[in-house]
C-alpha cells in the first residue's frame, strides 16, 4: 500500500494513460511504470520497511531516477532530502550532518564523487542506483492507499544561505498537498500539459512547480539533465515536442534572450513562431526586471506571469492567469494565502496603507512546519499571532497589488535616513544600453550616510559614476543614486540565479 497522499492518488489516476509521466535521457516513462518501479525500489532497498520519518538524502541528476528515489522515500514514510548536484563536498556534508540522515541514495554517476564523503559518515546506509530502463508495456500495479499523519515531514529543503547558514525547512505532506493543489488550480494544469524542466532539483521552484505539478495532473515532465540555453531553444523549435508551459528564473530568460539576439533573422522568426506552443510562461525566485519582461514579450509574444514564493511558504503571491500582468508587480495572494504587511520599525499593520513599506507576513496551510532541529529559529520566525515573517519588504499599491522591494537584510539600503530598495535601482539600470547585469548593495559608511548605495555591473563598456548618475537622474530620486560603482565580468549568483549580495559587498569593500 501507499500513504493516502493526494499527489500519489491524483497521479495514480493516470496509470492507464499512454502519455509519459517523465521523459528522461530521451526515454519515455509512463505512469504505470513509475508506480511499478517505486514498488520495486521500496521492496529492494527498504525491505518494505516503514521509515518513520528517517531522513534520506539523495543525489541524482535531473532524471527519472530522481523521481523514483523521491517517491520511494515518501511511500515508505521517510523524509526526502535532495542534495544539490553541483555542491562541493563540504556543503553535501553539511546537509547530511544537519539533517541527521540515516540513508543516502546516490546515482552511479556520482559514486566517485560521493565515496570520500561517505568515509565521514560510517553509519550512513549507502544505496547506489543505476539508470532505469524504459519499459514499453509495464503492467499496471495494484495499489491501495492507507491513511497517514499528513503533519509528518515529507521534505527537507535547505534555504540558499543568502542570509546565514542554510536552514533545513521541514515541509509536511499536508503542506505539499496544499502547495501543489493551489498551483494546479491557479495555472490550470491538466493532463494535456507538457513542460520542459530546466531548473535545479534541490529547491522549491524545480521540485514543486515544475516536477510535482505535472505529475499530479497526469501531464508530462521532460527533464533536461542540465540547463543549456542552446538545448532549450532547440527543443522548443523541434515541432514534435509540443510543450504547453515553461517556468524559470529571470536569469534563464536573460540567457534565452541573449542567444536569440545572436540568431540569424530566419532563425529568429522560427524561434518567435515556436513560442506559440505555450499557453503560459512563468518567472520567479527573484525579481523580474521590466527590461526582461518587455524584451521577452517582444521576442516570444508572451507576457510573463511573475510570482513570489519562498521555500518556507511555497508560492504566496502571483499575477493572474487571466487578466493583466503588470511588470514590477507580483500581483495578489494565491487562494488560501493570507498576507499582511507590518512596518518593522513601529510594528504597525500597514496592509491597508498604499505605498507604505512593510514586511510580508504569511498565514496559509502551505507554511512549513519548522526549521529542522532549530527550535529557536523556528520560534523567532513567527510573530505572536502565528504569522510567518518572510524578511521581505513590499508595498501594496492603490489597486491592491503587491510590489516587492526586496529583502530587509540585503536589498533595503539605509542611507541618510532613507530606506532604499536595491531592486528598484537595479530595474532602472538594466534599461541602460551598456549595462547587461547588475547588483545594487549598501556599503557601510558609518561616519556619514550609514550606508552608501554601491553598484556592481557587467557592461559592454566602462561607465563613470557621473554617467551612471546622469542616466538615473530623470528616473529616480537623488538620494537613490549610486555613489560608487565597479565593473566586473560576472555578478556572483547561486544555482538559481539569485545574487549573493554578501559576496558583492565583500568584493566592493
Ligand atoms: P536564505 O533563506 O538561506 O537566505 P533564500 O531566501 O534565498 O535563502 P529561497 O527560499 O529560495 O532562499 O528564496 C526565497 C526568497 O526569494 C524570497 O524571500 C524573496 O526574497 C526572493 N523572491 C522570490 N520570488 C521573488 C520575486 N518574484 N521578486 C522578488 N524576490 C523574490
Ligand atoms: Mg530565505
Amino acid at each position: 500500500s501507499f500513504p493516502d497522499f493526494e499527489l500519489f492518488k491524483q497521479s495514480y489516476n493516470h496509470v492507464n494513460s499512454e502519455k509519459p509521466a517523465i521523459i528522461s535521457r530521451g526515454k519515455q516513462y509512463q505512469y504505470r511504470q513509475l508506480f511499478r518501479d517505486i514498488l520495486h525500489f521500496r521492496n529492494t532497498y527498504f525491505n518494505n520497511r516503514n521509515l518513520n520519518g528517517e531522513r534520506v538524502v539523495f543525489l541524482c541528476p535531473s532524471s527519472y531516477e530522481y523521481v523514483i528515489a523521491q517517491w520511494s522515500i515518501w511511500c515508505s514514510n521517510g523524509i526526502a532530502v535532495p542534495l544539490c548536484t553541483i555542491h562541493p563536498p563540504a556543503e553535501i556534508k553539511y546537509t547530511i550532518n544537519d539533517s541527521k540522515a540515516s540513508i543516502a541514495i546516490v546515482h552511479k554517476s556520482f559514486s566517485e564523487f560521493f565515496k570520500p564523503i561517505l568515509a565521514s559518515f560510517p553509519n550512513l546506509k549507502y544505496i547506489e542506483i543505476d539508470d532505469f530502463l524504459e519499459d514499453p508495456s509495464p503492467i499496471i500495479p495494484n495499489i491501495t492507499f492507507e491513511p497517514v499523519n499528513k503533519n509528518n515531514g515529507a521534505l527537507i529543503l535547505y534555504t540558499s544561505g543568502t542570509t546565514g547558514n542554510p536552514k533545513g525547512v521541514v515541509i509536511t505532506f499536508k503542506n505539499l498537498e496544499n502547495q501543489i493543489g493551489c498551483l494546479i488550480k491557479a495555472w490550470k494544469w491538466t493532463s494535456e500539459d507538457k513542460i520542459l524542466h530546466t531548473l535545479p532539483l534541490h529547491h522549491t521552484h524545480g521540485i514543486i512547480n515544475v516536477l510535482l505539478c505535472p505529475l499530479w495532473s497526469g501531464a508530462t515532465c521532460d527533464m533536461l539533465p542540465k540547463f543549456n540555453v542552446n538545448k532549450v531553444w532547440d527543443l522548443w523549435m523541434d515541432e514534435s515536442n509540443n510543450y504547453t508551459l515553461f517556468m524559470a528564473v529571470p536569469t534563464i530568460y536573460a540567457k534565452l534572450i541573449k542567444l536569440y539576439k545572436s540568431f540569424s533573422p530566419i532563425l529568429q522568426k522560427k524561434a518567435t513562431e515556436c513560442c506559440k506552443q505555450f499557453r503560459l510562461m512563468v518567472s520567479g525566485s527573484s525579481s523580474l526586471p521590466n527590461f526582461l519582461f518587455n524584451e521577452w514579450k517582444r521576442i516570444s509574444g508572451h507576457t510573463l506571469l511573475e510570482r513570489y514564493g519562498m521555500t518556507e511558504i511555497g508560492m504566496a503571491i502571483g499575477n493572474p492567469y487571466n487578466g493583466p500582468r503588470i511588470p514590477g508587480s507580483v500581483g495578489v495572494p494565491f487562494p488560501n494565502v493570507q498576507v499582511k504587511l507590518v512596518c518593522t520599525d513601529t510594528g504597525k499593520d500597514v496592509s491597508n496603507i498604499p505605498e507604505t513599506p512593510g514586511e510580508i507576513r504569511i498565514k496559509s496551510p502551505s507554511v512549513f512546519k519548522e526549521y529542522f532541529n532549530r527550535k529557536e529559529q523556528t520560534f523567532e520566525s513567527f510573530d505572536e499571532d502565528g504569522w510567518f515573517k518572510t524578511g521581505d519588504i513590499a508595498v501594496i499599491t492603490a489597486d491592491q497589488k503587491y510590489r516587492i522591494l526586496g529583502r530587509a537584510s540585503a536589498d533595503i539600503i539605509k542611507s541618510g535616513g532613507y530606506k532604499i530598495s536595491a531592486l528598484e535601482i537595479e530595474r532602472e539600470l538594466l534599461e541602460h544600453p551598456y549595462i547587461e547585469d547588475c547588483a545594487v548593495v549598501g556599503l557601510p559608511d558609518p561616519n556619514e550616510w550609514g550606508e552608501l548605495v554601491g553598484l556592481m555591473y557587467v557592461g559592454s563598456s566602462e561607465l563613470s559614476i557621473n554617467e551612471i548618475k546622469n542616466f538615473l537622474k530623470p528616473r529616480l530620486a537623488k538620494y537613490k543614486l549610486p555613489r560608487v560603482s565597479c565593473r566586473v565580468n560576472e555578478i556572483p549568483r547561486n544555482t538559481l540565479g539569485k545574487i549573493n549580495k554578501r559576496e558583492v559587498v565583500r568584493c566592493m569593500l
